[in-house]
């Protein structure tokens, strides 16, 4: 958690297994003890968000098909009837606690773009103001394979950071991070609190099969280190415990927690590391990169070359000797980068007949990745 205070804003992101049952029916019991916990956070103040799977499942109980469609218009069917019974019963029982819910279904592409995400960060910001509990899925029906998050891990985590979250509990079968991978090791520790993910983290995550490395972990990993990034607690815990998530608000020792870190990024920052969509590659040569890191900004006689086509205004990644280190967004379009690339911020003006700004991209605009 950001500080020791309750957190004032909550991510709560569920599974598919946890608001149905095996033959797709909707687990109403469960979704009640979801439901009353969230209810007993706003009680003492919180603000919450619910991320919550589940339409294609309960879209295939309605339907009758027993087997998981592989084809994406079979499986946006499913998702697309299935969200709107979801939400009848999340309306039903937040209603019983004179709550409001309100459904948000978002894309990728919404990320992306920096107007869609301030928009949607707005929307947001207003839903909890008015004390309503934004329930957020994935918009399958327009979703395409290229784009998809899948699982909700990411989308859980983009959504916490741009709503400033303190915590994200992110519920799963799952027990949280282990030493090693549980199923196979009897001396397998969970591992409580994490207060960096370093590349031994990352790799605990790996590929194996159940628990430590199974797929899932993986991406819970990599969701971590968006919401930590920018200042938000992620905890990983099993939905099974009884009242995880006001145990996780609370700080209890459930599940793995992850540190938010303190030198976090800002919004813009983690918007542009994480959410939004490079159109090419800066190359900066050495001295460049140090000023960049030391929190200068990207002059034109650092940059060697460019790759791609950019406009003004899009978001590049800056590189040096092959590797990516930072990202921004650039004042001047990449053929007018390679026009002034190598040259004195005096000479802009001859050579592009203006001069509209000295930086290719302001610190400002940047995030060092
Ligand atoms: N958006 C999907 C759903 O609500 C996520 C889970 C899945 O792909 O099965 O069902």
């Amino acid at each position: 958690m950001k500080n020791s205070n309750f957190p004032k804003i909550i991510v709560v992101k569920i599974g598919t297994s946890s608001v149905t049952l095996e033959d797709g029916k909707i687990d109403r019991i469960n979704i009640n003890k979801i439901v009353a916990q969230i209810y007993a956070l706003s009680l003492r103040g919180s603000k919450v968000v619910l991320i919550s799977s589940g339409a294609i499942k309960v879209g295939m109980g309605i339907l009758g098909i027993k087997e998981r469609p592989k084809d994406i218009p079979h499986l946006q069917a499913c998702s697309a009837t299935g969200q709107s019974y979801l939400m009848e019963v999340y309306n039903d029982i937040f209603e019983n606690y004179g709550l409001f819910a309100s459904q948000i279904l978002l894309t990728y592409d919404d990320f992306r773009s920096r107007k869609r995400y301030l928009n949607l960060r707005n929307t947001f910001n207003v839903l909890m103001e008015m004390g309503c509990i934004p329930i957020v899925n994935e918009n399958d029906t327009v979703s395409t394979d290229e784009t998809k998050f899948g699982e909700n891990d990411t989308l859980a985590s983009l959504v916490a950071t741009g709503i400033n979250a303190d915590l994200l509990i992110n519920l799963s079968d799952v027990d949280g991070l282990y030493t090693k991978d549980p199923s196979k090791n009897k001396d397998a520790k969970r591992i409580p609190v994490v207060e960096e993910i370093t590349s031994e983290i990352v790799k605990l995550g790996g590929k194996s099969s159940s628990g430590v490395g199974s797929g899932g972990m993986a991406s819970k990993i990599k969701a971590a280190k968006i919401a930590v990034s920018s200042g938000t607690g992620f905890v990983i815990a099993n939905s099974k415990d009884e009242n995880v998530i006001y145990k996780c608000a609370l700080g209890d020792d459930v599940g793995t927690f992850f540190k938010g870190l303190s030198h976090n990024y800002t919004g813009k920052q983690t918007w542009l590391a994480f959410a939004s969509k490079t159109k090419g590659i800066i190359t900066v040569n050495c001295p460049a990169r140090e000023k960049l890191i030391s929190g200068k900004s990207l002059l034109p006689v650092g940059v060697l070359t460019v790759e791609g086509s950019f406009g003004v205004g899009d978001t590049v990644s800056i590189s040096c000797e092959g590797k990516i280190f930072a990202k921004g967004i650039t004042y001047y379009s990449s053929k007018d980068v390679l026009k002034i690339a190598g040259k004195k911020t005096n000479q802009i003006e001859k050579i592009l007949g203006k001069n509209d700004y000295e930086e290719v991209v302001h610190h400002n605009n940047m995030v060092i990745l």
